[in-house]
């Protein structure tokens, strides 16, 4: 399918709304019902009827459309966050005495999930560096349910081969789970290489401007059905009219928006990859990624998000650093119009750094709308103080 067509055409009648331009923000909590015969299939159907917006609303039917469109997937499924897609997609498919394989240090509410909440109902997590196809075999058990992927993840960018994985999984009926944030549809479509359900924090770059949260997860109809109506309905964690209406809006300009911050990022990189106080850069389409090849296979593009190692010495060091940028914000999340760093050090008290272990001195950096000559002077001055 077009994606000029799934961006400004797909699913919008806009004869059943006065042919509004902009789809309207249908904000009802219930739907009416002029037979029993409606009532009785909109409860026994609730998963394609509107019936109560917990489940299905117009809005949200609107964005679910394009959202299974841009992956390629028969249905989408829309949360109020991406913690609630990871939690219902994960909580849907294991019961006590499963096991699921996950790559190591997925997303961090996906790790709580798995350690804290899944232990206590006898189901049991085990992480492998997914970067290796033998990891997987390995740690294979007759009762594992599910294999957990992020691809890259957001601060090493570690990668998986989707292909390998999901023909290993298929052929002992697992189900696959990919977290495809870091590169939403324009720039990976895992579904096309066999993978079952793929979710984003539609948070990052579908809200696109840093005020919305949502998930997303796609995949087909029987699965999707299965986690709204077990998941989705019994956790109340679908997403609002307006929300899904922001997010409808931010799709619109997605394609561009992307287009111009991978642009941005290629220049920032190319900046800081040569400046003396830094060690190292990753970012999955760099020359020295390991993964290089494998990225190149099954990601069309990458941006914004990547991590550089400073050569300091002192936690001080880095918070001054820091502080010392005019124009990046210090804050969690990213894929919005502005520009944000992260240092690893932040989260750590000045007595725990350790200037030889190199994850302490990774700061994770994030390009957003701005100039990028802007934000190289500005990371100019501040290395100067480094
Ligand atoms: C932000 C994020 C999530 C969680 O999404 P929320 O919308 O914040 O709940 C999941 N995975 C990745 C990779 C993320 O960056």
């Amino acid at each position: 399918m077009d994606i000029s067509y799934i961006l400004n055409e797909l699913g919008e009648d806009r004869s059943q709304y006065f042919n509004a331009v902009s789809p309207p923000i249908v904000q009802t909590s219930n739907f009416a019902f002029d037979t029993f015969e409606e009532l009785r299939n909109a409860f026994a159907n609730e998963e394609s009827a509107f019936l109560y917006s917990r489940g299905k609303n117009p809005t949200v039917d609107i964005l679910s459309k394009k959202l299974a469109a841009l992956d390629g997937a028969e249905d989408a499924l829309v949360f109020n966050s991406g913690a609630s897609a990871i939690y219902c997609s994960i909580m849907a498919n294991v019961k006590s005495g499963d096991h699921i394989i996950s790559i190591k240090k997925p997303y961090s509410w996906a790790t709580r999930l798995f350690d804290n909440v899944l232990t206590r109902f006898g189901v049991e997590t085990t992480y492998i560096d997914g970067t290796k196809i033998e990891n997987f075999h390995e740690a294979i058990r007759p009762e594992t349910k599910i294999i957990y992927l992020e691809t890259p993840n957001t601060l090493t960018y570690e990668i998986q081969d989707l292909a390998a994985v999901s023909q290993l999984a298929k052929s002992l009926d697992i189900i696959t789970i990919v977290d495809n944030s870091y590169c939403t549809p324009i720039y990976q479509k895992p579904h096309d290489f066999g993978i079952d359900l793929s979710l984003q924090s539609g948070t990052k770059y579908l809200g696109g401007h840093s005020d919305v949260l949502a998930g997303v997860l796609t995949g087909s109809k029987e699965m999707l059905k299965k986690i709204f109506n077990e998941q989705l309905l019994n956790t109340g964690s679908g997403i609002s009219p307006f929300n899904a209406w922001l997010i409808l809006r931010g799709l619109r300009t997605l394609p561009m928006r992307l287009e111009h911050i991978s642009k941005s990022t290629l220049k920032v990189i190319d900046y800081l990859k040569k400046h003396p106080k830094i060690e190292k850069l990753i970012f999955p389409f760099d020359e020295n990624f390991p993964q290089l090849e494998l990225a190149r296979k099954q990601m069309k593009g990458a941006c914004g998000l990547f991590t550089i190692i400073i050569k300091a010495t002192s936690h001080h060091q880095i918070e001054r650093f820091t502080y010392s940028l005019k124009h990046f914000l210090v804050a969690v999340s990213w894929g919005g119009h502005e520009s944000l760093i992260l240092p690893q050090a932040g989260g750590l008290s000045p007595e725990d750094f350790d200037p030889t272990i190199e994850r302490h001195r990774m700061v994770r950096i994030y390009i957003g709308f701005e100039d990028p000559e802007y934000l190289i002077s500005d990371f100019e001055q501040a290395l100067e103080v480094l």
